[in-house]
C-alpha cells in the first residue's frame, strides 16, 4: 500500500474544530465538545453513531466508483452478493480446518476455472486463490524463477542471473516481481502502431537464462489481446534451434474471464503445450468486488513442490501457496456464488453486453472528429483514444479533467518506450456500466468539446503529471 509518513508537527498539534450539537456530533459518551485529533490516537472513546458519523462524512468526498471509467475493478454486484460477503467477513481463509467449506468453495473455482481454461487434465492441475492478479503474478513468477534454478543448479547465483521477458505495456506487478525478487526485466519496447509484445521480438530477447516470457491477455495500456499462441509458435522454434525450453505464463487479469466466454475459438489457455500457468482477477471480469485473484498451474510440474507450505497448528494438513497468511473468506465465497448464478451462458451474456457497450462508445467516440482510436473496445471491452492529429486546441489530459468536473473519472497518461511520445485516454467499460450511462458520457463529451475546440491550446501543466491509472 501507499508508503504513508507519521503526522507532521503541525498534523499533531491540531486542535479539534467545535462540534455542532444539533448536527449530532455531540457526544454523551465521550462528553465530547471539540472533534477527535485525527493524527493521534484520540484520549478516549466516542459513541459508535458519532464514530460512524465522522467517518461517513469524510468518505462523502471519495469518487462514485460507478463512474469511475479508470478501474477494471468490480463496482457493483447484486444485493445477495452483498449479503453472502456480509456473512463471511469475519471467517479467514487460512483456517482451512476451522471453515472447511470455505476451504471446499476454493477449491471447487479452482477446478471450475482449470476446465474452463482447457487444462489437459483437470485433475493434474493446481490453483489457489490470492488477494489479486499481483500476488498471483508474484506466484507465477517464482515458480518460473526455481524451475530455472532447478535446471541450472551449478551456474546460479555466482555463474548467471536469471531474465524474464515480457512487453513494456506489463502492468507493474511484473516489475515489482522482478525487482524483488532479483530478476532482470527484459521488456520489448513499444514500436510505431505495435502496443504489445509480438512474437518474434519476444523470441529475441531469449536466452538459456530465460526463466519464463509473460504475455498478456490483455494490455492494460489499450485492452489489446497479445497474440499468445504465435508467442508460444516462436519459442517452440527456438526450442528446435537452440534446445532452450521456455514456459509462458498468462497474465488474464481481465482476458482469462473474457475470451472464454466471448472468443471460444481463441487459443490461448491451457489448450497450448507450453502455457505452464495463467492468472486472472476475481475482482475485475471475475466480477467480485475487490480483494480475490486466482493462480493455476497445468499440473504439478509446473509448480515446484518445494514451494508449497503444510502448517499443521491450525489443525489438519492442507497445502497452501501464497505470500500472506490471514484473508478475508469472502471474496471467494462471493466468486463461487457469481460462478453459480451465472454459469457459462450468463457471463458470456454479462461479458457481451459490456463488449457491445464499449464497441459503441469507441465508435461514437471515433465519429465525432476530435480523436483518434487506437483500440475499439472489441477484445477487452475496453478502448484507449487520442486526440487527431488536425487538434492543436486542447490535448487528452484536459479532456480528462474536464470530464472529471462532472464525474466522470477517466485517466488520461503516456505510453511506455518506445511511445513516450503518445498520450491517451482509456475508458474501461464494467458490468453496471450500461448503455444509458455511456449516453450520458457521450452527451457530456460532446457538451464539453464545443468549449475544448475554442482553446487556445492545451492547458500548461507541470512535466510527468499523468493521472493515476496503473489499475
Ligand atoms: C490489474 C492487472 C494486474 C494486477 O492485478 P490486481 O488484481 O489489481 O493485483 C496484473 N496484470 C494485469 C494485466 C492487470 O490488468
Amino acid at each position: 500500500m501507499t508508503l504513508h509518513k507519521g503526522a507532521s508537527e503541525s498534523d499533531r498539534k491540531q486542535t479539534g474544530h467545535p462540534v455542532n450539537p444539533f448536527y449530532g456530533e455531540a457526544d454523551p459518551v465521550a462528553g465530547m465538545e471539540t472533534a477527535p485529533p485525527q493524527h493521534t490516537l484520540p484520549d478516549g472513546p466516542l459513541s459508535p453513531h458519532t464514530a460512524y458519523q465522522f467517518v461517513h462524512d469524510e468518505l462523502m468526498l471519495d469518487g462514485n466508483s460507478r463512474l469511475n471509467l479508470a478501474t477494471f475493478v468490480t463496482t457493483w454486484m447484486e444485493p445477495q452478493a452483498g449479503v453472502l460477503m456480509a456473512e463471511c467477513r469475519d471467517k479467514n481463509m487460512i483456517d482451512k480446518d476451522e471453515y472447511p467449506r470455505t476451504a471446499e468453495l476454493e477449491k471447487r473455482c479452482v477446478a471450475m476455472l482449470s476446465d474452463l481454461w482447457h487444462a489437459p487434465d483437470p485433475a493434474a492441475a493446481v490453483g489457489c486463490s490470492t488477494t489479486g492478479s499481483s500476488e498471483a503474478c508474484m506466484l507465477a513468477g517464482m515458480a518460473f524463477k526455481r524451475r530455472w534454478m532447478q535446471r541450472n543448479k551449478d551456474r546460479y547465483p555466482a555463474k548467471a542471473r536469471p531474465n524474464l521477458v515480457m512487453g513494456a505495456n506489463v502492468q507493474v506487478c511484473w516489475e515489482k516481481f522482478c525487482n524483488f525478487w532479483e530478476v532482470e526485466a527484459r521488456t520489448v519496447p513499444m514500436e510505431g502502431d505495435r502496443f504489445h509484445l509480438d512474437a518474434a521480438s519476444a523470441a529475441e530477447l531469449c536466452d538459456e537464462n530465460t526463466i519464463g516470457v509473460v504475455a498478456i491477455l490483455g494490455s492494460t495500456f489499450d485492452g489489446s489481446y497479445e497474440p499468445v499462441a504465435d508467442i508460444c509458435a516462436a519459442l517452440d522454434e527456438l526450442q528446435e534451434k537452440r534446445g532452450w525450453d521456455i514456459p509462458v505464463h498468462v497474465d488474464g487479469a481481465s482476458g482469462a474471464m473474457i475470451a472464454p466466454f466471448l472468443d471460444p475459438e481463441l487459443r490461448w489457455d491451457f489448450r497450448l503445450p507450453r502455457v505452464a500457468s495463467i492468472n486472472t482477477s476475481g475482482h475485475k471480469y471475475g466480477l467480485v468486488y475487490p480483494g480475490v485473484g486466482w493462480a493455476l498451474w497445468r499440473d504439478t510440474k509446473a509448480l515446484p513442490e518445494e514451494l508449497v507450505f503444510r502448517v499443521n497448528y491450525l489443525g489438519g494438513d492442507m497445502p497452501t501457496f501464497a505470500l500472506n497468511f490471514s484473508r478475508p473468506g469472502a471474496q471467494v465465497a462471493a466468486q463461487y456464488y457469481t460462478f453459480l448464478r451465472l454459469g457459462r451462458a450468463g457471463f458470456r451474456a454479462v461479458q457481451q453486453a459490456t463488449r457491445d457497450v464499449a464497441c459503441s462508445m469507441a465508435e461514437r467516440i471515433g465519429a465525432l472528429g476530435d480523436f483518434r482510436l487506437l483500440t475499439k473496445g472489441d477484445q477487452l471491452p475496453v478502448f484507449a483514444f487520442t486526440t487527431a492529429d488536425h487538434v492543436t486546441a486542447f490535448d487528452v489530459f484536459d479532456v480528462s479533467r474536464r470530464m472529471r468536473e462532472r464525474g466522470w473519472l477517466v485517466p488520461a497518461y503516456t505510453f511506455p518506450p518506445n511511445r513516450e511520445d503518445l498520450s491517451v485516454l482509456r475508458v474501461v467499460c464494467r458490468n453496471g456500466f450500461s448503455m444509458d450511462l455511456a449516453d450520458l458520457f457521450l452527451a457530456d463529451l460532446e457538451q464539453l468539446l464545443t468549449e475544448l475546440r475554442e482553446q487556445p491550446g492545451p492547458m500548461k501543466r507541470p512535466e510527468n503529471v499523468a493521472t493515476a491509472f496503473h489499475h
